[in-house]
């Protein structure tokens, strides 16, 4: 057969064809070679095949930083051959120690270990002295044959038998053990204890077990077992095991390798690379899964033709490439691939019957590591082949050392190979340009004979000259890493338990929102009602309003938005051909706002002057619309008496009066003669008719911004506070009031408390305060200061900063909660409040927000059901279709506040179909609108 050398690929600067000795340099590397009695040439050429020159190893590992690149990359990753998976394994931003190896865990802790022919379960003991002396007592269990490839329900069966064996073996008092899971196979791991595999490894083939969570599988087993103290709280890879344990307080492990049945490595990547987690500081452990580099074709220039024929009798031919190459379950069966094609060259065994050799693994990876040792390794391949029948002559013998080392020699090469393409990679990714490492490694391969170590070093050394790598054999690696992760996952598994009692209240259940939509169905009523309207918490405020426009609506108007963040005086054309605005914004300061009533109107008045000035609509008198945007008691048209302010306006002399006769003596003061006003409107109307002018079936205003409020049009006969009976009226529900009368008081919290107490009007507008914009990013501050004290954020460091009122704003639940931007803006937010938060601060705070938005969003959809619900009912309808017409900040930008009101809204009244149109500028036209029909003599 021909052995000749496969070209080398091209960028290598061997030349190509010549035959000689693998790099000159690398003297491990060269031994092989040296062999005074070469014999035939086959085996010599068998020799060369298995031996990888220097060049060729440095391309090796720059394809291998190529696909480490990919495969961390977010768009490119599903391409990669190395999966690059994240394990959720972090360490400080400041890099000191892994965040979760913590110094001060403590107690017993169970760990199953599953390995290739066995299971070995442990208990340590952590004494809380920064894992220093842990106790440790273990067993192993031979694992049949059969079980790894047959079900997966009996692989588990086996394993929790294996537990519970154990235990009844020692003597332990605790009432739960946790157990952490060492599964050295590919998994898809989203939680510490959620992890799918993903595929089969290292002969294991259990059928069912292929994309499941197989904590969960393991946890049903045991419990199987009736073993119902053991819980399981971590999985992890061997490698991540290996690196913990090599990890002590003082000197952190970043690199870990596992060379043994099969190979892998994981090392700490920096969080920002790493793009499939959210993570942008600090490092975050990958486990590279390195075994599946080259399935895209990227070694076959290495592949001799026994790694292929050994490849094609595998149960995953084409796949796991490099480990096929370097994994200890490889080795035998690469040997005997060899030896069988020698022996057909008749180079090997002569006059023996060689048919043994087609069997597979009849030569295992444990004879091959005795073969290569320097004093007993003759005697064992003497042995060894004489147990097969092959008769072996002493040069046979010598030969088949030979190959062996050969063999082994390639692994360990290739090994050290991918070792300098992850050295290589941190390097660079943490741009310097010399690093020192420490390397935990394990795995019988290595620790089975120094000369693999040896190599190993020399190779890495050679492919990674900037980088000093420390390899440090981890002792009882994976076991005891285990117990460390697995003691940290009930640390935080404990922390989220306290995390989740500090939400529970804010966290509203399906029946809390039934009963909320019920008591705003019962507020509405009282409101209507003639005698119960004084004592009602929603008023439900005729506005005169009596029908939506008709689009026929045409003229000139001046209208003006007081209410919102701006106060705005504007021009509105209502023509035939839609409408058309010019505005201007006018600031009222905070004391005008809260000062005397007449000098916010005189203020007023001057802006109109101002803006008509500026429009050059001096002398005309244009009917006039004023979107004034507080509760009032309409008495007509023009006529509204303010009830109450709210929304930090505050000014002295307006409750109880009429706002179109202020604003009327105001001008008379100011002697202003022009002014004509036709109509006061509430924002929330404002909203509907503007809407209602696109869309006929909008009978629903709702502002969620500053404030919240709606409106909707009910039937005459049902407002006990107005006389007549036909028809339908607008309705101010003034519902930020809701619950002003105590009925809230169950799902109200106590940070609500801490933020009502705060605010100017205290015990007012309750519904309000649960809402709106101006009050949700005080509810998050207050929830973010009781997460610090009870130490469950930014590690319980006092932050003076965050207790300034208002600091915290409602726009920034926008940008933390958007998803797609990442935690980097968590961190940025947070970083110019002076706080540093780490990866979990950044989940934490966005938790908090998420359920502040939410509750706010199931609320109004809650009030909005109660709307909707009674609308369909006075109509006798069984399905209501109806349009909303939605105004405000909040609703318009939070990323997912709109999308939370409908789905809500659905499913409280399904009877109803309820379309969401934003209005844009519903202040101004609406007020125009409402205007425009008024002028005309026409009551709507
Ligand atoms: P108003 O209700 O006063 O007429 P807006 O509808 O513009 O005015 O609402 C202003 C409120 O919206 C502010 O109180 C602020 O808290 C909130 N807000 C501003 N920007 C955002 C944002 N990006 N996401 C969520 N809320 C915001
Ligand atoms: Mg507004």
């Amino acid at each position: 057969m021909a052995l000749s050398r496969l070209p080398l690929p091209p960028g290598c600067c061997a030349s190509s064809g010549r035959e000689r000795p693998a790099c000159g340099l690398l003297s491990p590397l060269r031994y092989q070679l040296n062999f005074p009695d070469c014999g035939p040439a086959c085996t010599s050429r068998a020799l060369l095949a298995l031996t990888v020159p220097l060049e060729t190893l440095q391309v090796v590992k720059g394809r291998m930083m190529q696909d480490m690149r990919k495969g961390l990359c977010r768009q490119t990753h599903t391409q990669a051959c190395m999966r690059m998976l994240p394990t959720f394994i972090c360490s400080m931003p400041d890099g000191t120690g892994y965040r979760l190896c913590f110094s001060a865990e403590k107690g017993s802790f169970l760990v199953v270990e599953l390995c290739q022919n066995y299971v070995r379960t442990l208990l340590v003991t952590l004494l809380g002295d920064g894992n220093r002396n842990p106790e440790v007592i273990y067993k192993i269990f031979d694992m049949p044959e059969d079980i790894v490839r047959g079900t997966g329900e009996a692989l588990f069966d086996f394993i929790a038998q294996c537990v519970k064996q154990f235990l009844a073996g020692v003597d332990i008092s605790q009432d739960r053990l946790p157990l952490g899971f060492v599964f050295p196979f590919s998994c898809r791991q989203t939680k510490l204890d959620k992890a799918e595999l993903i595929s089969w490894s290292k002969g294991f083939c259990c059928s069912d077990v292929e994309g499941k969570d197989v904590v969960e599988l393991l946890q049903v087993a045991i419990n199987k077992q009736e073993v119902y103290n053991v819980e399981v709280v971590a999985l992890l890879n061997d490698t991540v095991g290996t690196m913990m344990s090599c990890s002590t307080r003082d000197k952190a492990c970043e690199v870990a390798l596992i060379l043994g049945s099969g190979t892998n490595c994981c090392f700490m990547a920096e969080a920002r690379e790493v793009e499939m987690v959210e993570e942008t500081s600090g490092r975050m452990c990958v486990n590279t899964e390195w075994g599946l580099f080259g399935d895209d074709g990227a070694l076959s220039d290495i592949l001799t033709p026994y790694d292929v024929r050994l490849d094609q009798e595998t149960f995953n031919p084409g796949e796991r490439r490099f480990e096929k190459l370097v994994g200890g379950v490889y080795l035998g069966e690469i040997v005997r691939h060899v030896l069988m094609a020698l022996a057909v060259e008749k180079a090997l065994f002569i006059g023996s019957n060689v048919t043994i050799l087609r069997t597979k693994d009849v030569i295992s990876t444990q004879q091959v590591l005795d073969i290569i040792d320097h004093e007993e390794g003759m005697d064992a391949a003497r042995r060894t082949l004489e147990t097969l029948g092959l008769g072996p002559s002493e040069r046979d013998c010598c030969r088949v050392q030979q190959l062996c080392r050969a063999v082994v020699s390639r692994a360990a090469a290739l090994c050290g190979t991918g070792l300098a393409a992850i050295l290589t990679h941190m390097c660079q990714a943490r741009e310097m340009e010399q690093m020192a490492v420490n390397v935990g490694v394990d795995g019988v391969l290595y620790q089975g004979h120094t000369r693999v170590g040896e190599i190993l070093r020399s190779v890495t050394g050679l492919l990674a000259p900037e980088c000093t790598a420390t390899l440090l054999p981890s002792p009882d690696g994976t076991g005891l890493g285990a117990a460390i992760v697995t003691a940290v996952a009930l640390r935080l598994a404990s922390q989220r338990c306290q995390v989740d009692q500090v939400l529970a209240p804010l966290r509203l259940s399906r029946a809390d929102l039934e009963r909320v939509q019920a008591l705003m169905r019962q507020e509405m009523e009282l409101g209507l009602g003639q005698e119960t309207h004084a004592n009602a918490s929603v008023r439900m405020l005729p506005t005169y309003v009596c029908g939506t426009p008709d689009g026929s609506e045409k003229g000139e108007f001046l209208a003006l938005d007081l209410g919102g963040t701006n106060f705005r005086v504007l021009a509105v054309h209502v023509g035939k051909d839609g409408i058309r605005m010019a505005s201007d914004i006018y600031i009222i300061p905070t004391i005008i706002m809260q000062g005397t009533g007449e000098a916010l109107f005189d203020h007023i008045i001057e802006c109109i002057m101002d803006f008509q000035q500026k429009q050059d609509l001096v002398g005309q008198t244009l009917p006039l619309g004023f979107t004034f945007s507080f509760p009032c008691q309409q008495l007509g048209l023009d006529k509204a008496v303010l009830l109450n302010w709210t929304k930090g306006f505050n000014a002295t002399g307006c409750v109880g009066k009429d706002v179109v006769q202020m604003l009327r003596e105001a001008a008379q003061r100011k002697e202003h003669s022009g002014l004509k006003v036709v109509a006061v409107v509430n924002d929330t109307v404002g909203t509907m008719m503007s809407c209602g002018y696109d869309d006929p079936k909008c009978e629903i205003g709702l502002i969620v911004g500053t404030g919240t409020n709606a409106c909707y049009m009910e039937e005459m006969q049902n407002v006990g506070t107005v006389e007549g009976e036909q028809g339908r009226m607008c309705i101010n529900m003034e519902w930020g009031a809701f619950g002003d009368n105590g009925c809230l008081d169950d799902i109200i919290t106590n940070f609500d408390r801490l933020v009502d107490e705060k605010t100017i009007n205290a015990g007012k507008q309750r519904f309000e305060k649960l809402i709106s914009g101006m009050y949700l990013g005080e509810i998050v501050r207050h929830i973010l200061l009781a997460l610090v004290s009870k130490q469950l954020l930014f590690r319980g460091k006092p932050c003076p900063q965050l207790e300034t009122k208002d600091i915290f704003k409602t726009k920034f639940l926008s940008t933390i909660e958007c998803d797609g931007l990442g935690l980097q803006q968590v961190q940025t937010i947070l970083q110019d409040l002076e706080l540093q938060a780490s990866f979990e601060d950044s989940l934490l705070v966005r938790e908090v927000c998420k359920t502040v938005s939410l509750r706010a969003a199931q609320l109004c959809a809650a009030g909005l059901a109660a709307v909707v619900e009674k609308m369909r009912e006075n109509r006798g309808l069984d399905k209501l279709s109806v349009t909303v017409g939605v105004d405000g900040t909040l609703y318009k930008l939070h990323p997912c506040f709109s999308q939370n009101v409908q789905q809500v809204l659905q499913d409280l009244a399904p009877n109803c179909n309820v379309t969401f149109l934003l209005s844009e500028d519903g202040s101004g036209k609406g007020a125009a609108l409402v205007a425009a029909v008024a002028s005309r003599g026409v009551e709507l």
